[in-house]
């Protein structure tokens, strides 16, 4: 391995395409594809292979097909494909061409003719088990079924009779004639084709004859005028096969497959099956759940796809398999939301603090600047009155050291508006805190008191104007930095993934925000406003992720 491919940046695939131009090969066009499988929603590591692939196109001038590779109909659907069509274009990707791997179907059948006529597949009766059994190990060679020598008329009648429905599922596969002994398992005669009765969400009941992944994928490719095959690295192991498919069958397109190291991410799951489980057992609400690492999922959590375009590009491509850390991913969302999200006021647990020297009737609209360092932002108007709402834990009764905020006695500024000071506290008589009686400094209005340092700020609104919101706070998915390392990876999912607040109170100005706004609500964190749970009256916020990393350790 060249010290290239270690580095976190998308050069090793870089320098393959810039020789290749060099060389003029493929007329010096560059073509890559997307190739997930409608099986469920695209999810992080998808962003990765998707930002690769379109753009070495973009970057060369080529094209970028998205492909669904649906050749297990029992998994796959219209749903997934849709959702999957929406990330792409979400994440800001135009695909040149819009293809199924099923829109083959016809070529791929007639291309396994094509190799049957040439002696170099056969139909075999063998069961899977005895597939299995023969097929070897790493260490023994594999042994021929005793189909192998089937002769090709035999062959050729017994796989049209498949295709036409004559025969039970399982009871014949098609495999290619390559070499029982060869040290890759994936040359010991592989399958090529399968019958099975299952409903395909595009060719409906046309087949029951089902090409399998390798074989569809490199013909695909081909038929695409794919150049470069970009795949993560467990296909290496095939790319043999996948060059001996095209180089037996008569196609004048030979792409070339490059493998590259998949993304897995600490705290997180990366794989359908187990997202897929995780919906299916309802540990979390749906795919867009936004805990879920789905693109779906993020983006209702309020990340932004530049956000996600900037991940891609921090953690570059390699050859080399490696965790990344959540933290990584958090802040690129955390600087992108820091510089353009605007900010806001939300108290999350409310507490009542009556100003008692403030006139009863008073309001005043205070203008807010929406960005502390971008005065383009604009501003908006903020009511002050006589009874404000903080944190609860903005006020402490036995403060612990160094505590800034507000104490009985003592004084803190409300942002942006007054320096307030507690006079009494208002108590239930379970000890339980009602209400802070208070009193403001008229004099303190964007100006410092007289002859004296407050040097806490803390956030508000007011009682009467806010408006009663949903704040869900959410927190990593799973507690441990590998879930996929476990037995189980559901025995590391967090307990605490998520908090919902109830009773919080935002400034007025959010009554009116646009559905999927996202917004920095001071000192408490980044929010998004859901789309789908959000009531006219009764606002949704989604928390995206904290004002800082609060698992670093
Ligand atoms: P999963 O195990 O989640 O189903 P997959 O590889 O089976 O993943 P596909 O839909 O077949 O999912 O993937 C489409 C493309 O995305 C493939 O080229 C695949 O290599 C790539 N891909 C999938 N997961 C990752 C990942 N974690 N990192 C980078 N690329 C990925
Ligand atoms: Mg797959």
């Amino acid at each position: 391995m060249s010290l290239n491919e270690n580095q976190p940046s998308s050069n090793f695939i870089r320098q393959i395409v810039n020789n290749d131009l060099k060389q003029h090969k493929n007329n010096g066009r560059v073509i890559t594809r997307f190739p997930p499988e409608p099986n469920g929603f695209l999810h992080i590591g998808h962003a990765k292979s998707i930002c690769l692939n379109f753009g070495i196109a973009e970057e060369y001038n080529g094209s970028c097909n998205l492909r669904f590779d649906d050749t297990n109909p029992e998994k796959e659907s219209i749903e997934f494909m849709e959702a999957i069509e929406r990330d792409v274009s979400w994440l800001g990707f135009e695909w040149a061409k819009l293809a199924s791997a099923s829109d083959y179907f016809e070529q791929l059948y007639d291309y396994a003719i094509e190799l049957i006529n040439k002696g170099l597949a056969y139909v075999d009766s063998s069961s899977p088990e005895q597939i299995r059994h023969y097929r070897g190990t790493l260490t023994e060679p594999g042994r021929a079924s005793p189909d192998r020598n089937r002769p090709i008329a035999e062959n050729l009648d017994l796989f049209r009779r498949m295709r036409k429905g004559e025969f039970a599922d399982g009871q014949y596969v098609l495999r290619a004639k390559i070499d029982m002994a060869s040290p890759n398992i994936n040359m010991r005669d592989p399958t090529l084709y399968r019958i099975r009765r299952v409903h395909h969400h595009r060719t409906g009941d046309a087949w029951c004859l089902y090409p399998m992944y390798d074989y569809t994928h490199c013909v695909s490719d081909a038929l695409e005028g794919i150049t470069h095959s970009l795949c993560t690295l467990e296909f290496e192991d095939h790319r043999p096969l996948y060059d001996w498919v095209l180089d037996n069958i008569d196609i004048d397109c030979h792409p070339q497959q490059i493998e590259f190291a998949r993304l897995q991410l600490e705290y997180s799951i990366v794989s359908k099956r187990k997202l897929n489980q995780l919906v299916t057992e309802k540990h979390v609400t749906d795919w867009d759940d936004p805990r879920m690492p789905t693109l779906a999922g993020l983006r209702r959590a309020g990340y932004t796809s530049a956000a996600i375009r900037d991940f891609c590009e921090r953690i570059g491509i390699t050859k080399k398999d490696s965790w990344i850390e959540m933290a990584v991913l958090e802040n690129c969302i955390r600087e992108d939301l820091n510089h353009n999200a605007p900010r806001a006021m939300a108290v999350l647990r409310p507490l009542r603090v009556v100003i008692e020297n403030y006139p009863n009737e008073r309001v005043e609209y205070l203008e807010l600047g929406n960005h502390p360092q971008r005065p383009e932002l604009g501003s908006r108007k903020v009511e002050f009155a006589k009874v404000v709402l903080i944190e609860q834990d903005d006020f402490a009764q036995l403060p612990p050291p160094k505590f800034k905020r507000l104490i009985e006695g003592g004084e803190v500024r409300l942002r942006g508006a007054y320096v307030i000071r507690c006079d009494k506290v208002i108590q239930a008589e379970d000890g339980s805190i009602i209400e802070l009686r208070c009193s403001y400094d008229p004099d303190t209005l964007g100006k410092n008191p007289e002859g004296r340092k407050v040097k806490g700020v803390i956030h508000w609104v007011s009682e009467q104007h806010s408006v009663p919101a949903v704040l869900r706070l959410y927190d990593r998915l799973f507690s441990h930095p590998n879930p996929d390392t476990l037995d189980n990876f559901l025995d590391a999912l967090n307990p605490h993934s998520l908090e919902v607040l109830s009773d919080c109170r935002v400034e007025s100005s959010l009554a009116t925000a646009k559905p999927g706004s996202r917004f920095q609500f001071e000192r408490t964190g980044y929010f998004c406003l859901d789309e789908e749970d959000t009531q006219p009256d009764k606002p949704v916020f989604n928390r995206t992720v904290t004002l800082r990393d609060s698992w670093e350790k």
